[in-house]
């Protein structure tokens, strides 16, 4: 280790910035942010510098005297010489002193911060490569929501009163884990302080509480990992155990914690490898041993996802749970395909219907979906394209209306099969497009010639 990394409070105290350009402005900015009083010091300073509010400008050469009472230094300088002799006086003088872009110069080294007061996370690379630490620090930007601050505050706010409820210092530990992993934290996260704070306070009253589980029924979206959401992927790297099914692709099962236990719950049309009724279940078991359990579903779990179902059961059997909302497959395959579900030349609303056959009928308001100036997109409805079409045209759509299959939508096999309600059946019985399937019907169609960026397979 080439530098001591620690966290020095200048709160009120003097800085020096010598140099009054872009840098200079940069660097002045991050000590302000640590609520100190700047110095700077250079014969042109940047306007919006000498105005910021705590700092003093002084439109003057760098001197002696200007180290006068300074508790740090920061050259920010483009003369090496000027840059040299500021570092040289500093140290003499035992005063830290930063060289911009000069370690040699340094008896310190600014990091990268990663600013979540009062957290704060600080990357450097010692020098060597400053942009490597600030791609690392991208990451972490993504995977620490802004709102982590809010959680630092709530667990301060809370610890002596904690420590004086749970005596047990082990068990402590575990319910600080809890608390801040789990709904608590998810809580907080989302602005509910004051949720957050009675299920605090009913986690002290109940020491048995502190192994509880929890259920998190998460969207992942049509298929590309890039569609899921933070907070999905928060909590895919936490959970113990992942149940998901069929349409949860491949590349999203692999992101979710690697030593979690993953079940698969099958669901393939006409092959349930566990009925929705078992699935429930699972859930509340798992989650009564104590498990985090990652219920993952295809696109959101809320639309033709049975989500509402699950945590029916899970409500009645009081088991904490959160929702994830996910990208539903109309909008992504939509997107993906350049067909806007919506356009003020061909649909004013768009409908969501299924198209699942029951004895070999669609249980569907026909007229409604035959209007005229809407998008209806139909999930689950391959196998009864033929019904779909016939009755549409039968409930008064022009058989001109042009419609599309996109098969696996979002995914590298991503296909887009357009006709008519008068052609499409017999091009899709030629085309023959795998599962999982999605049909728009709709003037909308017509622009995806316009409008589509990504067809990898175009038919
Ligand atoms: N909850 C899911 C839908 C589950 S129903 C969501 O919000 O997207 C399953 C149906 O969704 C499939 O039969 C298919 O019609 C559609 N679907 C899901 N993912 C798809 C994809 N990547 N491409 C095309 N259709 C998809």
């Amino acid at each position: 280790m080439d530098f001591l990394p620690i966290f020095l409070n200048i709160k009120e105290k003097n800085c020096l910035v010598v140099g009054g350009g872009e840098v200079a402005a940069r660097k002045a900015g991050v000590l302000l942010d640590a609520g100190a009083k700047v110095l700077v010091v250079a014969p042109e300073i940047d306007e919006a510098l000498a105005r910021h509010p705590g700092v003093t400008p002084l439109f003057a050469r760098f001197d002696v005297p200007h180290l006068e009472g300074v508790t740090l230094i920061v050259a920010a300088t483009d003369d090496r010489a000027v840059n040299t002799m500021v570092s040289e006086l500093a140290r003499a003088r035992n005063i830290p002193v930063n060289v911009v872009d000069d370690p040699k110069l340094c008896s310190f080294i600014m990091p990268s911060i990663l600013d979540r007061s009062p957290l704060i996370v600080a990357f450097s690379s010692g020098g060597s490569s400053p942009v490597l630490a600030r791609m690392l620090r991208g990451k972490l930007e993504t995977m620490i929501p802004q709102s982590y601050s809010r959680l630092v505050a709530f667990a301060e706010r809370f610890r002596e009163v904690v420590k004086t409820r749970v005596t047990n210092p082990a068990k402590r530990r575990i319910f600080w884990e809890n608390a801040l992993e789990g709904v608590i934290a998810e809580k907080v996260l989302t602005g509910d302080e004051a949720s957050a704070a009675s299920l605090l306070e009913q986690l002290m009253a109940d020491e048995d509480h502190i192994a509880r589980g929890e259920v998190f029924l998460v969207g992942a979206g049509p298929g590309d990992p890039d569609l899921l959401t933070f907070r999905a992927l928060r909590l895919m790297q936490k959970a113990d155990v992942v149940v998901y099914d069929n349409l949860v692709s491949k590349p999203i099962v692999e992101m979710t914690r690697r030593d979690a236990t993953r079940i698969f719950v099958g669901k393939k049309r006409d092959d349930h490898t566990m009925r929705q009724e078992d699935i429930n279940q699972l859930l509340v078991r798992l989650a009564k041993e104590g498990k985090r359990v990652l219920r993952l579903k295809g696109g959101d779990p809320f639309i033709f996802g049975r989500g509402g179902e699950e945590i029916e059961t899970l409500a009645a059997e009081n088991i904490p749970f959160q929702v994830v909302p996910g990208i539903t497959a109309a909008s992504g395959v939509a997107s993906y395909a350049g067909i806007p579900l919506t356009h003020r030349d061909y649909a004013q609303s768009c409908m969501f219907v299924t198209g699942h056959l029951k004895d070999g009928t669609m249980n569907l308001d026909w007229d409604a979906l035959a209007r005229p100036k809407q998008t209806v997109v139909v999930y689950m409805g391959l196998h009864g394209l033929d019904v779909l079409c016939t009755e549409l045209v039968r409930h008064g759509m022009p058989d001109t209306t042009p419609i599309a299959i996109v098969q696996q939508g979002t995914t590298p096999n991503q296909r887009v099969i357009t006709g008519t309600l008068a052609t499409l059946p017999a091009i899709a019985e030629r085309e023959k497009p795998q599962a999982p399937t999605l049909i728009i019907v709709g003037g909308v169609v017509t622009l995806r010639e316009k409008l589509a960026w990504f067809h990898p397979k175009p038919v």
